[in-house]
């Protein structure tokens, strides 16, 4: 794999577009009318909580026979919406002819959507057309969870020259049930943040939540990890929008839902630092002895290998995994900790544990073959 480059990247303000920090898009799943482009962009300007206006005009559905964007026309109403509020326009593209169209009909950003981000043709592709214009593209994570794919796509931009890039993350489509439509493995955009620290991270709490009353919490997490925005899906009237309908806020339901959210400093202010600095020894304090005490943990479960060895019994034991894990989550509830978390976290645990107890096994029965072996051949 080829190794990781910084890019050049320019930061959302330096996009000559007067972009802050927090980049705030609002706007409907789907251009589906005029009517209802109009009326949503009018209520979302009058709240004075946005400075984009985003819409797929072009929508890439899972399966046929779903409505699938207004195409071209919406690309007009989204040039009404700028003129008539100021608001700045972003749509999805996902080949070569949406670019040109989005270009000749001078929308302000795009974006790249999950379905397309892990095509390395089909990015290639949006780059080519890209190529000598110098137009801010957000990409969104790929549908599956590869870190990969999604900085391979933000790298094919920067090699066409585009300067003004950013990542959304949407979440992932996740095999186990999570109480959210897409999975939001929060590692993933902080690696990828780790990686990149020049690349900024907008957050889209619609698609990963997947219904509405569940929005504000993804979208505060996102804003307490250091997030620099959020896209957030706003018709006018959810209850017909022809797509996504339960994650759709209404304009006034958007305007609540960012009052209620606490907007953190990206990096500590000067008279912070003390308080800062005190607590993060804490947590280093803290870190070291969970360290310690998982250590401990490995020792003991390879010492109950080693007997279990001896007494020939299986290293799984799953009424004894269940009974810890139930004494644990008993535990988590009475101290303020979430169940998702606690079962995440003891599991990690036990499947490191079963581990080194087979890897002394397997250690232990080559050792015993080997004894054998020596023995026929001495
Ligand atoms: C969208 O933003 O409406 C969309 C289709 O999102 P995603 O590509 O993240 O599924
Ligand atoms: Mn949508």
């Amino acid at each position: 794999m080829p190794p990781v480059q910084a890019l050049n990247v320019l930061p959302t303000a330096q996009w000559g577009l007067g972009l802050g920090r927090p980049l705030l898009i609002a706007g409907p799943c789907s251009a589906e009318n005029e009517a209802q482009m109009l009326t949503t962009a009018r209520a979302i300007k009058a709240g004075g909580r946005a400075q984009m206006f985003r819409a797929g005009s072009w929508k890439p559905r899972t399966r046929p026979g779903s409505f699938e964007g207004a195409g071209q026309d919406a690309l007009t109403w989204l040039q009404q919406v700028k003129a008539e509020t100021g608001l700045l326009t972003i749509t999805e593209v996902a080949t070569a002819e949406h670019v040109e169209a989005c270009l000749k009909a001078g929308i302000d950003m795009l974006w790249i959507g999950a379905r397309t981000t892990p095509n390395p043709f089909s990015v290639q592709a949006i780059a080519d057309a890209l190529k000598g214009v110098d137009i801010p593209v957000l990409v969104k994570n790929p549908i599956n969870p590869d870190l990969q794919l999604w900085v391979g796509a933000l790298e094919r931009l920067h090699r066409s020259g585009l300067r003004k890039l950013a990542a959304v993350h949407r979440g992932f489509n996740w095999f186990e049930r999570t109480p959210y439509r897409n999975s939001p493995m929060w590692e993933f955009p902080i690696r990828l943040k780790a990686a990149h620290p020049e690349i900024e991270l907008i957050c889209d709490p619609s698609h990963i939540a997947g219904q509405v009353d569940r929005i504000g919490t993804v979208a505060q997490q996102a804003l307490d990890l250091g997030f620099g925005g959020l896209m957030v899906e706003v018709h006018h009237d959810p209850a017909h929008a022809r797509s996504d309908a339960e994650q759709q806020m209404t304009p006034v339901a958007y305007d609540a839902f960012l009052a209620a959210l606490l907007f953190r400093e990206a990096a500590p202010t000067a008279g912070m630092r003390d308080d800062l600095a005190q607590l993060r020894d804490l947590i280093d304090q803290l870190d070291e002895e969970i360290a310690q005490k998982l250590s401990a943990r490995m020792d003991i479960a390879e010492r109950i290998g080693d007997y279990k060895r001896e007494h020939q019994v299986a290293i799984l034991q799953p009424e004894r995994w269940d009974s810890i894990l139930r004494r644990q989550l008993r535990l988590a509830g009475q101290l303020g900790l979430g169940d998702a978390f606690v079962r995440e976290f003891m599991d990690a645990i036990h499947r490191e544990s079963i581990r080194r107890q087979s890897a002394a096994a397997e250690e232990a029965s080559s050792g015993l073959r080997s004894y054998a072996d020596n023995g026929q051949n001495g």
